[in-house]
Parts: C-alpha cells; sequence; structure tokens
C-alpha cells in the first residue's frame, strides 16, 4: 500500500517525546512514513527541531498558537529566518481560536498576521488553526494575501461552506480523528463532500485520538484510523486514501519534502 502521512502532531509534548523510537517504530508498522512535527511556540520550537533533524521521515514547522498567551511574541523576520531550515516545510500553527481564549483578541489577529506576513516572505505554506472565528479566519487570510502562499485548515471542524471558502483560496482541508467520534455526524457529512484532492490526514496527537482508542494517548500511528474513516466516507478504497492524500501532503508542502515523495509512492 502507498504509505500514509500524517500531516500534523506534536510529538514533542512529553506524553509522546518520551518514546519516540517506539512511535516511529509503530508508524513504520502501519505504513505511517511520515509526520509532520508542528511548533507551537518559539520556546519549544528547537525540540520540534531536533526531532526533524534526528529522524529523516519527521518534518518541522514554526509558529506560534493562538493559545500561547506567554513567551516569546514572533515577528516576521524571526518566523521566516527560522522557517529557512531545510526541514522546516510550513509556518504555524497559527490562525485565531475564539473558544479557548475571550475579552480583547486584537494580539491573535496581529499575530496571525504575522504569521501569514513571514510565510509570504519565506515563501512557506501555512498551517492555520481555526476555532469559532471562521469569519475572521477567513478575512485576515484574504486581507493579507495567503492566497500566494497556500496552506491547509488542520483539524477542521466548520461547516462545508467554509470548507468551500477555505478551497477557494486553494487551502486544504485537514481531517482528524474528530471525524470518527459518534457526535461528529455534521462533520462526517463535510468529509463526504470535500474532494479527496484536496484533503489532508493528521491525528494532532497526542491529543484527539481516534475510535476506538478515544481518551488515549494519540500517536501517528493512528492517522490510518482517519484514512479508513475517511475512505468509507468518500466510498473508495483506502489506498487511493492514501496514494491521494500523500500526495496532496507533498504537493502543498512542495519543494523541502519533494526528494521523499519517492518513498511514498
Ligand atoms: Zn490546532
Ligand atoms: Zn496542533
Amino acid at each position: 500500500m502507498a504509505g500514509l502521512v500524517d500531516s500534523h502532531c506534536h510529538i514533542n509534548f512529553p506524553e509522546l517525546a518520551a518514546d519516540l523510537p517506539g512511535v516511529i517504530a509503530r508508524m513504520q508498522a502501519a505504513d505511517v512514513t511520515h509526520a509532520l512535527c508542528v511548533s507551537v511556540s518559539l520556546e519549544t520550537f528547537p525540540e520540534v527541531l531536533q526531532i526533524a533533524e534526528r529522524f529523516p521521515n519527521i518534518y518541522a514547522s514554526v509558529g506560534v498558537h493562538p493559545n500561547e498567551r506567554a513567551g516569546v511574541e514572533p515577528s516576521v523576520e524571526q518566523l521566516a529566518q527560522l522557517a529557512a531550515h531545510p526541514k522546516v516545510l510550513a509556518i504555524g500553527e497559527t490562525g485565531l481560536d475564539y473558544y479557548r481564549q475571550s475579552g480583547e483578541l486584537e494580539w491573535q489577529r496581529r499575530r496571525f498576521r504575522t504569521h501569514i506576513q513571514a510565510a509570504r516572505a519565506c515563501r512557506k505554506p501555512l498551517i492555520i488553526h481555526c476555532r469559532q472565528a471562521a469569519a475572521d479566519t477567513i478575512k485576515l487570510l484574504q486581507e493579507e494575501q495567503a492566497l500566494e502562499v497556500g496552506g491547509v485548515m488542520h483539524c477542521f471542524t466548520e461547516s462545508l461552506s467554509v470548507a468551500d471558502q477555505a478551497m477557494e483560496m486553494g487551502l486544504y482541508v485537514s481531517f482528524s480523528g474528530i471525524v470518527t467520534f459518534s457526535n461528529a455526524r455534521e462533520l462526517r457529512e463535510v468529509a463526504r463532500k470535500v474532494p479527496l484532492r484536496r484533503i489532508l490526514i493528521e491525528t494532532d496527537s497526542p491529543y484527539l485520538a481516534p475510535a476506538p482508542y478515544r481518551g488515549k494517548t494519540n500517536e501517528p500511528a493512528y492517522v490510518r484510523r482517519v484514512a479508513e474513516h475517511i475512505s468509507e466516507l468518500q466510498g473508495v478504497t483506502l489506498e487511493q486514501v492514501a496514494t491521494t492524500t500523500s500526495q496532496n501532503f507533498f504537493s502543498l508542502f512542495g519543494q523541502a519534502a519533494s526528494g521523499d515523495r519517492a518513498a511514498v509512492e
């Protein structure tokens, strides 16, 4: 079978970092050939990069999560400079989260704009986190001309209309283990209708383990469960989901990762 790619995980978090060789071995056993370890703060970015440098099939991104309140605020120059590393494929995760944060959120919007500007400066795509903030997310992406670099709406939980708007801007839509949850009927309808050629798959591990592992520590190997679910929803084989979503991953994250594409096909 063609390999699967976990487009979004946090294997530098303590739940997974303690047993990285085990995480990598279980990926291999599940035909998960690559994973993108996504940065959430500048303070922890060195850990992310170290993992990407240690394991050839793990990539990195650089960014500060919209729920990170304390810590160093990144500048456009700093993000672009850190993203110059060949294993850093993207800027993020970034975006807006009006669910976890409340009150005056101009700081979040300012930070999101900084990330979009950095992505344009270094010509790398965006990994976008969006929770109860779809309208502003789309608006800022348009205002800052994110179309120029593209990206992915990660851990997608919005409506089909938001998915359509994202795709119109050239973005991919990434589904996580949430599609397997019994209460996610509406999201499954979205995952049925988004064309496979615009879909990425992810775990967002160590959180959001798919059924039947719900409540346990999630890990990249479990992206296979997400792929199986997408194949049922789309009425295609697991092989087709693996081939297409992995091709989507490598065409989005392009240059830096393209040397590894042969390994997937
Ligand atoms: Zn996120
Ligand atoms: Zn994440």
